[in-house]
């Protein structure tokens, strides 16, 4: 695997980071993960401005251009084969050569990149996508700014490690109001009385950007209701479908939730609608 570290490309392998990075030390930085299929990226420009806002709202100065972005993604796509693969591009507030909590003046950002596997593309039967998964709920116990693509991600990795255990693909998480927020790894969809509902941005969530694709491909095309507002967990318990979205799944169909059958337990057939609409739409992102 070949990786990008500061303006290098090298071996996974030869790629070094001081442990006083700040990105090590207190997981302080931002990143993102942008799928491409057959070298076509997915969201590329949505993906670099999300990361542009996180920087931005952690006071780290944007170290590259959107064209410098442009050409690691590409960079790192053909040098790693040109397959189905995620793009991770991450950048912390780098290393002063000590550890201290506030901000260091004058030290320029650890900018990394590497590639992801990811489901590859298009969906097929056989795949995981299609079979369906399985989520168990939780309280969500992360911070404040779930919005922020934080590298920061011990809260999300106990989320998932949750579900794991419990031998599951995913935890959907709920806010002391018992409505959803979003997954440890992912967004949330539910089909419920026909329509397609999926949380309203805020504080709790990541504002995904297959979510946005999905809202955006499936309002356009129009044949299906569809609604961001507040989805409660009694609602999940008893929706007809639940789907999670993020760049590595795309959408993926929950077929069962905390032990029970979601709808009857198959893959539904608003997904499959949704899915083809989606697929038809994602590259024109
Ligand atoms: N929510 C969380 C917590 C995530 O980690 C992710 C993706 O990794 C998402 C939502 C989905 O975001 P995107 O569709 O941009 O991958």
């Amino acid at each position: 695997m070949i990786v990008y570290l500061n303006g290098v490309y090298l071996p996974a392998e030869e790629a070094k980071i001081s442990p006083l990075d700040r990105g090590f030390l207190f997981g302080d930085g931002i990143y993102e993960a942008i799928p491409s299929y057959g070298g076509r990226t997915v969201g590329m420009q949505l993906h670099i401005e999300r990361m542009k806002r996180g920087l931005d709202a952690i006071g780290i100065d944007n170290p590259l251009t959107d064209q410098e972005w442009n050409a690691v993604a590409r960079e790192l796509i053909e040098r790693n084969g040109s397959g189905d693969l995620g793009i991770y591009l991450h950048v912390s507030r780098g290393n002063e050569g000590r550890r201290m909590h506030r901000f260091p003046e004058g030290v320029p950002p650890t900018v990394f990149g590497t590639v992801l596997e990811i489901s590859p593309h298009p969906p097929t039967p056989d795949r995981q996508t299609k079979k369906g998964l399985r989520a168990i709920t939780a309280k969500d116990h992360r911070w404040d700014l779930c919005h922020i693509k934080s590298t920061a991600l011990l809260g999300n990795v106990l989320h998932f490690q949750q579900g794991y255990k419990a031998g599951m693909d995913e935890t959907i998480l709920y806010n002391h109001s018992k409505e959803l927020t979003e997954a440890s790894s992912s967004n949330v969809f539910i089909v419920i009385n026909g329509e397609v509902v999926t949380p309203l941005l805020d504080n709790q969530k990541l504002p995904g950007i297959s979510r946005h694709i999905l809202l955006e491909s499936l309002r356009a095309e129009g044949s299906l209701s569809v609604t961001e507002r507040v989805v409660t967990l009694e609602e999940a318990r008893r929706a007809d479908e639940i789907w999670i979205t993020n760049s590595s799944k795309q959408i993926a169909p929950v077929v069962e939730l905390e032990g029970q059958a979601v709808g009857d337990g198959k893959v539904g057939k608003i997904w499959e609608k949704a899915m083809r609409i989606y697929e038809a739409a994602k590259f024109d992102f």
